[in-house]
């Protein structure tokens, strides 16, 4: 079936004690066992079943079967937010000593918890400095555990060449780990081009609305972790947590991601409310519609921002002025991302007075949501990076990342309009009152 498909069906036949037809809220903590011998079986991982909702439940089980399905992953991991799947996707291949390489255009706090979190418990992440393959290649080393990227950089806009970083990765033994949040599956599958892991932050276009946090993991299921023992030997060596289960021989091919499950979230509780994951499917059923007419309305948006002599620049992988535009064609099916970034002319203090003149147009940190959203990313999300950092992760201070909402397009026209208000020229004295 088609992405459009399963995200409708995707990991639901209905309830098998009830056959509703909308995916049931299992609001339950525990789940009562047969006898002693079905509970040792369940907590030696060798029946199915649930045994308690921080690690598994039947709610959030079927939005991560249709999540895996829509990324054509084996299997996967459902938690509380984006930022809880990044951090337990990493710790469950981590050691003291390990190191992770990375592309430097990330989400802000993906970048705190490289830069600032993940260090404090040994394990370094070392920046290339942009997303070239051949710069993340050179920082590979024997103890490198994943190379990851976002596979649209947030909020650089930049497009990864996901090929060549998977052959990259793959020539050392190493998994590349893909943040496929801003494209979300249904205008790129990671897993097509050679990725080994995908994480999400479910908060944004998969949800849809605003309305609930939630992160996935999704496992391949391609990566041979048997064969890169040493690299791995988390996955390889009897684990002391689960009294001597080797995750790679119990579980085949769902080996990682039933560690992220098993290891990971067991132990640092970061679980997906079952709630939160009924809120997360309704989102999910319209994700393609939506998708659609975000990213149409972002083609209006873009070129009616760089007709505009208010704007200096503006950052638009549909443009084949792009130097994304290939990329775009490539791992995007010839749309762009419906996040786009722009600079007013007259720089920063412009930007901000736009920013303050928006109304229909919302200022906030989020993304993917059915409403228009602005930020600022140099004063928010990335408040926390040097200026060089900023840089790097393709930050400017005059920045402002659009996220395209489902409105009609008059209406966000009409207000990005207002917001930009008279063209400021030096000498009108406008630019340094407002500083
Ligand atoms: C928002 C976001 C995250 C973090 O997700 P939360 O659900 O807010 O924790 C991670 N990566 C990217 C690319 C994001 O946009």
């Amino acid at each position: 079936m088609r992405t459009e498909t399963l995200a409708v069906h995707g990991g639901y036949d209905g309830d098998p004690a009830t056959r509703a037809v909308a995916v049931p809220i299992y609001q339950s903590v525990a789940y009562e066992f047969d006898s002693a011998e079905h509970a040792a079986a369940l907590f030696n991982l060798e029946a199915e079943g649930f045994r308690y909702s921080r690690i598994s439940n039947p709610t959030v089980a079927v939005l991560e079967r249709r999540v895996a399905q829509m990324e054509g992953g084996a299997g996967a991991l459902c938690l509380g937010s984006g930022q809880a799947a990044l951090h337990n996707a990493i710790l469950a291949l981590s050691d003291v000593g390990r190191n992770i390489v990375s592309v430097s255009q990330l989400y802000g706090t993906t970048h705190t918890l490289f830069s600032h979190v993940l260090p404090r418990l040994g394990v370094t992440v070392r920046f290339a400095a942009g997303d070239d393959a051949a710069e993340v290649e050179k920082l590979i080393d024997a103890n490198t555990i994943a190379v990851f990227c976002e596979s649209v950089g947030n909020p650089a806009g930049n497009i990864c060449d996901l090929e060549l970083l998977a052959n990259a990765a793959h020539a050392h033994g190493v998994p590349l780990m893909v943040d496929n949040t801003v494209a979300s599956p249904v205008l790129l599958r990671p897993f097509e081009f050679g990725a080994d892991i995908v994480v999400h932050s479910l908060t944004k276009f998969m949800g849809g609305h605003g309305t609930t946090l939630g992160g996935a993991i999704v496992d391949s299921g391609r990566f041979d972790w048997r064969r890169h023992a040493a690299r791995f030997p988390v996955l390889n060596q009897p684990d002391a947590s689960y009294h001597g289960l080797i995750f790679a021989e119990h579980f085949g091919p769902t080996a990682y991601v039933e560690r992220c499950r098993n290891f990971s979230l067991r132990t640092t509780g970061a679980a997906l409310s079952p709630l939160s994951a009924f809120l997360l499917l309704q989102g999910i059923e319209t994700v393609a519609l939506r998708v659609e007419r975000h990213v149409e309305n972002a083609r209006k948006v873009a070129e009616f921002l760089r007709n505009d002599p208010r704007v200096s620049w503006i950052n638009y992988a549909g443009f084949p002025e792009s130097p994304y535009y290939a990329l775009a064609q490539k791992y995007l099916g010839g749309q762009a991302c419906s996040l786009l970034a722009f600079g007013a002319a007259g720089g920063e203090a412009h930007g901000k007075q736009f920013y303050n003149a928006l109304g229909l147009i919302k200022r906030l940190v989020n993304l993917g949501d059915a409403k228009s959203l602005a930020c600022h990313p140099a004063s928010t999300t990335h408040r926390q990076m040097t200026a060089a950092e900023q840089l790097q992760a393709g930050v400017t201070p005059d920045m402002i990342r659009l996220s395209i909402g489902i409105e009609h397009i008059d209406d966000i026209i009409a207000d990005l309009d207002q917001a930009l208000g008279e063209l400021p020229t030096p000498s009108s004295g406008k630019i340094e009152a407002f500083a």
